[in-house]
């Protein structure tokens, strides 16, 4: 490189030349020291934030009047939740309870408004439950609902040292981050911590875990009250920024965080607790458990945990001491996550939505298909993350192919979810035409006539229309021709399954097209096997 760029370039970045200096007489001096960026700038807000400062500092100014006026009630918390999360209905009371005590203390602090001075103990939160039900999205969203800012962090990637892995404080620092810098505002933050049952010092495969211990001594005195420096020691860059910005007359923010007003939340699957529950209370509470082995089992005896139950599973008495909240949640079955996708106001499926609108295409899903869709994944066992790796599995190919075609709008049904390469194929096959809109309109001539002549109405499926569009093209035939040859016994047999007051309503999904005789044989062959057991 030329000298003249050289100089411009480190003049442009005179921190990062600074600090190679540093490091390289550091090194020189034989110690092994990592100069690590706190990835601030000097006026962190500069990088961080999307917004012009002075609309940033009317924000964080309404977000502190907020929390200095909090005046939300519990049942207010849990409308709100109610919006959006499905099910734990514990969890959200229980939250919403403990998210008023901590905030109305905080707001009766500030405003003197405590009647006598007390020992508060802050009612941090721990949440028990398997993966993907909602122990997260309860927090954030509270988090998001009252404007304080929420981290999240992996209680598993904290090391006693902070040498190997992070360091409990970092979490602190992470919350100014997310502040955009603002310390004020985030000392009232949320953090919450999840893996907590994964930093136990029980005794493992390889004898006692002692760096457990240590990690929850550290988190301990977090929870407690502590004073967190602004930069972590690592951070020797800005560490000189402040000291440079110092003298230079700027304004000052402060360089250490307390933590007496952060409501910490930890979280947990907690697998083996439910069988330590279990052994307590022995076989003779009869009544209890009654779902016993199942997930519901599960919750009972994690709902039941007390003090003695995680000290035996390996936590520390004063860290168990300093999470007074404890509630279970819920697995997640089939019902509960066709509600997800229905009537959640996060439900991913708005995702979706947007994702194919931004091509022009609107998706929509005809009954059945967001039950075949929670029943999918129900099997992935990941609770509500099931659902994404169903809808992703689903929607891959279709996101790839349709953009580029003349399709602006798909319905699926279940057969599309259970069979989603047949619905895409048969789709692409009338793509630039109005063909699919033509053969539908067909179909639904045949299914007046049928149901005229037969009084039964016909339900086929997406994937049905576009197999019996691809069979009219490939025999030359009109799509009414096609249907009629196709379901011509289709009259009488139905008479014979529907004449019990089953409805007059059948519907035709694609392997009925694929196999007409088959299908209704089978049906049939069911039906008088039901009506003989
Ligand atoms: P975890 O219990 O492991 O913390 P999360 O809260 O992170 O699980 O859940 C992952 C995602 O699944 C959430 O972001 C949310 O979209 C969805 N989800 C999970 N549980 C529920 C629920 N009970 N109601 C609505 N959505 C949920």
């Amino acid at each position: 490189m030329m000298d003249r760029e050289k100089e411009l370039e480190e003049k442009q970045n005179p921190f990062e030349e600074l600090t190679k200096q540093f490091s390289d007489i550091l090194g020189k001096a034989g110690a092994n020291v990592k100069i690590a960026t706190f990835p601030f700038s000097e006026n962190p807000q500069e990088e961080l934030n999307e917004k012009p400062p002075l609309e940033q500092a009317e924000d964080d100014r309404e977000a502190l009047k907020r929390i200095h006026n909090f005046n939300l009630k519990p049942k207010e918390i849990k409308e709100y939740l109610d919006r959006f999360v499905i099910s734990q209905e514990e969890a959200k009371k229980v939250l919403s309870v403990a998210i008023c005590d901590h905030y109305n203390h905080i707001c009766n602090a500030i405003g003197g408004k405590s009647r006598k001075p007390c020992e508060y103990i802050k009612q941090n939160v721990l949440m028990m439950g398997p993966t993907g039900v909602g122990k997260t999205y309860l927090v954030k969203t509270i988090a998001k609902l009252i404007g304080v800012p929420f981290v999240k962090a992996d209680a598993t990637k904290f090391s006693e040292t902070g040498y190997v892995g992070g360091d409990v404080e970092d979490i602190v620092r992470s919350l100014i981050k997310i502040a955009n810098g603002n310390v004020e505002l985030a000392q009232y933050g949320i953090v919450f911590i999840d893996e907590i049952d994964k930093i136990t010092n029980a005794v493992g495969d390889s004898g006692r875990d002692i760096s457990g211990r240590g990690v929850q001594i550290n988190l301990l005195k977090l929870m407690e009250e502590t004073e967190v420096s602004v930069f972590s020691q690592a951070d020797m860059l800005n560490q000189m920024r402040t000291l440079m910005s110092m003298g230079s007359g700027k304004k000052q923010q402060a360089d250490k965080i307390n933590t007496k007003n952060i409501l910490f939340i930890v979280s947990g699957a907690f697998d083996k607790l439910g069988d330590l529950v279990k052994k307590r209370l022995g076989t003779a509470q009869i009544g209890f458990g009654a779902a016993r082995g199942t997930a519901d089992g599960d919750f009972e005896f994690l709902a039941e945990a007390q003090t003695e139950d995680f000290i035996r599973y390996g936590f520390e008495p004063e860290f168990i001491g300093r999470l007074p909240v404890r509630v279970a949640c819920k697995a997640l079955g089939e019902a509960e996550l066709e509600r997800i996708l229905s009537s959640s106001e996060g439900s991913i499926i708005r995702q979706y939505e947007e994702d194919f609108s931004g091509y022009g295409i609107d998706i929509g899903f005809a009954g059945g298909a967001l039950g075949a869709v929670a029943r999918s994944a129900a099997r992935e066992k990941t609770g509500a993350r099931g659902l994404l790796t169903v809808l992703e599995r689903i929607f891959r190919d279709m996101k790839f192919e349709l953009p580029s075609t003349a399709i602006r709008s798909i319905i699926l049904d279940a057969e599309a979810v259970s069979d989603p390469g047949s619905f895409l194929k048969n789709i692409l096959q009338f793509e630039g035409t109005d063909g699919l809109r033509d053969i539908r309109g067909d179909v639904e001539r045949f299914v007046e006539s049928f149901g005229a002549a037969h009084g039964i109405f016909l339900h086929f499926t997406a994937a049905a229309i576009g197999e019996i569009g691809a069979i009219a093209r490939e025999h030359r035939a009109s799509v009414v021709a096609t249907c009629s040859r196709l379901f011509e016994d289709y009259g009488y047999g139905l008479r014979l399954l529907l004449k019990d007051g089953e409805g007059n309503d059948f519907e035709i999904p694609l392997e009925a097209v694929r196999n007409p005789d088959k299908f209704l044989s089978e049906r049939i062959t069911n039906f008088y096997n039901r009506a003989g057991e």
